[in-house]
């Protein structure tokens, strides 16, 4: 029997241990009694992992213009396309668009190569759909993106309040986590959400929040914990700026937009500025919204204001979606930001130019995900480069982004299995290595690295993306800085510019990780396990910064022709775009197809009865669902979900009816929140 392997799951930003176990009946799964995020826990995507192994679905070689081809040739001519793009339209006609799927190392490369090599910033992923709202409102309280606090402190709060989180379903074992400590010590929850989800079997409050409202509601809450005497004074004065103005903005805020009961809102209001340990976790409900950035804002402010932050079992706490999100963002993954948590400042593209010996620095910000795809549909961008991700069916608006693809002169996208939406638009494909056989790193939620590592030899031809994209700078010339013999030395190099000229300057540092076994550390928390415990924020002057915002409605209007709001999220058994869940028969077993929830009221205003099928229409497009008719939609709110697509149902494609407003500091787009009216099919 081979020797058990210690990973990691790929699925959710929780990021649990999984030992892989190879038997006589194959391989099979369990958890990791040792890995901090779950310790020995598995919810049903991680359980049933052994079930996706196979390779019917996978992309074994290269293919080069619809014929299946080598690596050496699929290189030559990525490489080739890019130089020929770039030289004739400069090097932002090129863009890479990434994933929170991706391990860090291959984040590393892809950003090296376009930002040091090639000169652009247009580097974006998948994750500005999901937290990049979380990144700018930590960067303009903290002065970093920092995530203050760790699992430990859902165990060890009093109070925990999930904001537009539906942690049940989309971070299961940390929900398993938190019932756990509610069942021990009494744990208070309360859950603000306009729908009645699974979390809220554990809430001993449900505030089913008008639709973007969490701005006033929050505000609500700062002007309630004032008059209440919950401030921390000697906090505020101390550790933070902007107080007034803040305090300001939040009393002339009117928390009646929120739409909730006054009683339960001051249910709300006193729990909150009663308790010391509260934990406020948040997630995609408050990021997807053209107000994302002020939501979190409006977060972090009553923290900060009630000093409620840096120390055990509080403090503001984002979840990530994806299992590399985080890691992603460490390195540079988003368009506006450089390696190693720094920006386009002129001192950081200097630093990290000079450590990459960089040929050719970019030094401004690059086009984030929508804005991306819209210059590759207006003919600006000529050139992309896709890994481990399906652009047409996760962004909004895609049918402009399938329009964008088909038109684009140069696509080529890595990815682990052989039909996507996306690869259907592909000149080149290039098979990349899949779960099980990748090895690198990945940082969870709770800033935790844990290494994922391989157990199975790679499918067909298939390899790593950072192989692929060194292979691809050698024959652009760019050899020498790319001569990584494996994972390790892209990671050690990863960890040496974290140091680099930091000083303490910069939140992190990863020095400390030269010195571990690659091959075998164990999970490790950087920063340690809460950050801003002595009050010092990384600003110019040390201090965190409160910023007044205010209340702005969602961007698309209600109509008489779109009269209902339309949300979307998660299932709980499915992932992203199906293309690993849907292997898995158990998991099919929970909801085997997208489902319409709608309000029995609002289902019989459109003629619809349980289980008819129904054509739901925004302004952009349409789509055909099964109704399931539910009181834990409000009356004028209908949810559906995010991963089906044109591969695995007609017309089943959410993302046409979405459109592509964003927030206008962080670029996330406002999936949330679209106009739509419901017919029967
Ligand atoms: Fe995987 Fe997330 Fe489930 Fe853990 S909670 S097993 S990381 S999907």
């Amino acid at each position: 029997m081979a020797e058990p392997i210690r990973t990691t799951c790929p699925y959710c930003g929780t990021g649990c241990g999984i030992i892989a176990e190879k038997s006589a009946a194959g391989w099979a799964v369990r958890g990791d009694p040792e890995h901090p995020a779950n310790y020995g826990r598995l919810c049903s995507k991680g359980t049933t992992l052994a079930d996706t192994l196979g390779l019917e679905t996978r992309l074994l070689q290269p293919v080069v213009d619809g014929r299946p081809s080598d690596w050496d040739t699929a290189i030559t001519e990525t490489a080739g396309r890019i130089r020929a793009v770039t030289d004739l339209h400069g090097p932002d006609a090129f863009a890479f668009y990434l994933s929170g799927q991706l391990l860090t190392e291959d984040y590393y490369a892809a950003n090296k190569l376009a930002k040091g090599f090639i000169g652009t910033a247009n580097v974006d992923t998948n994750s500005r759909l999901c937290m990049a709202s979380t990144v700018a409102g930590h960067r303009r309280a903290f002065g970093s993106d920092t995530v203050p606090g760790c699992y430990e402190d859902l165990e060890r709060a009093d109070l925990v309040v999930l904001v537009g989180s539906n942690l049940a379903w989309c971070h299961p074992v940390l929900f398993q986590r938190l019932k756990k400590a509610r069942d021990l010590r009494g744990t208070k929850v309360v859950v603000i959400d306009p729908r009645r989800t699974d979390s809220c079997d554990i809430a001993d409050l449900h505030l089913p929040l008008a639709p973007g409202s969490d701005v006033a509601l929050f505000n609500g809450l700062l002007a309630h914990c004032e008059a209440a005497g919950a401030l921390d004074f000697a906090f505020i004065d101390a550790h933070t700026t902007g107080f007034s103005e803040t305090l300001a903005a939040a009393r002339a805020g009117d928390v009646a937009v929120t739409g909730l009961d006054r009683g339960n809102l001051t249910r709300f209001f006193d729990l909150f500025a009663t308790t010391r340990k509260v934990v406020t976790v948040f997630s995609q409900g408050v990021n997807q919204s053209s107000a994302g950035t002020d939501k979190v804002s409006a977060i972090l402010n009553v923290h900060l204001a009630t000093g409620r932050i840096g120390h055990t079992g509080m403090g503001p706490f984002s979840v990530t979606g994806q299992p590399n999100a985080m890691g992603g963002r460490e390195v540079g993954g988003l368009a506006n930001q450089l390696a190693a948590h720094m920006g386009f400042d002129p001192v950081s593209i200097d630093r990290v130019g000079r450590f990459w010996k960089a040929a050719k620095m970019a030094t401004s910000e690059g086009l984030k995900a929508v804005e991306l795809f819209r210059a590759i549909d207006a003919g600006k961008v000529k050139a992309v480069w896709i890994m481990a991700t399906n652009p047409a069916v996760s962004l909004p608006e895609s049918d402009l982004v399938r329009r964008a693809l088909a038109k684009c002169p140069v696509v080529i996208v890595s990815d682990g299995v052989a039909d996507t939406d996306t690869l259907r638009f592909a000149h080149i494909k290039l098979p990349a290595h899949a779960w099980g056989e990748k090895s690198g790193t990945v940082t969870n939620s709770d800033r935790t690295i844990s290494r994922q590592a391989p157990f199975l030899s790679p499918a067909g031809e298939a390899r790593a993306n950072w192989w692929a994209v060194a292979q691809v700078a050698r024959v652009l010339g760019h050899g020498q800085a790319f001569a990584w013999p494996g994972p390790q030395q892209v990671f050690d190099e990863y960890a040496r510019l974290t140091g680099f000229e930091n000083g303490g300057s910069r939140d992190l540092d990863l020095s400390e990780a030269l010195s571990l076994d690659y091959d075998r550390f164990r999970p490790f928390q950087w920063g340690g396990k809460r950050m801003f415990g002595d009050g010092r924020f990384y600003t110019a002057d040390g201090r965190a910064v409160l910023v007044p915002v205010s209340h702005r409605p969602p961007k698309e209007n209600l109509s008489l022709r779109y009269p209902l709001r339309l949300n979307t999220g998660r299932y709980r058994d499915h992932w992203h775009t199906l293309t690993r869940t849907a292997l898995a028969p158990r998991l099919s077993g929970h909801r085997p197809e997208a489902l319409l929830d709608i309000h029995p009221d609002d289902a019989a205003k459109a003629g619809l009865t349980d289980g008819a099928l129904a054509v739901i229409r925004s302004r952009l497009g349409q789509m055909i669902a099964r109704a399931r008719l539910t009181q834990e939609q409000q009356p004028g709110h209908v949810f559906l979900p995010m991963h089906w697509n044109d591969c695995f149902a007609a017309q089943g494609l959410v993302g046409r009816l979405l459109p592509g407003h964003t927030d206008p500091l962080s670029g996330q787009p406002e999936s949330k929140h679209a106009a739509v009216r419901v017919t029967p099919f």
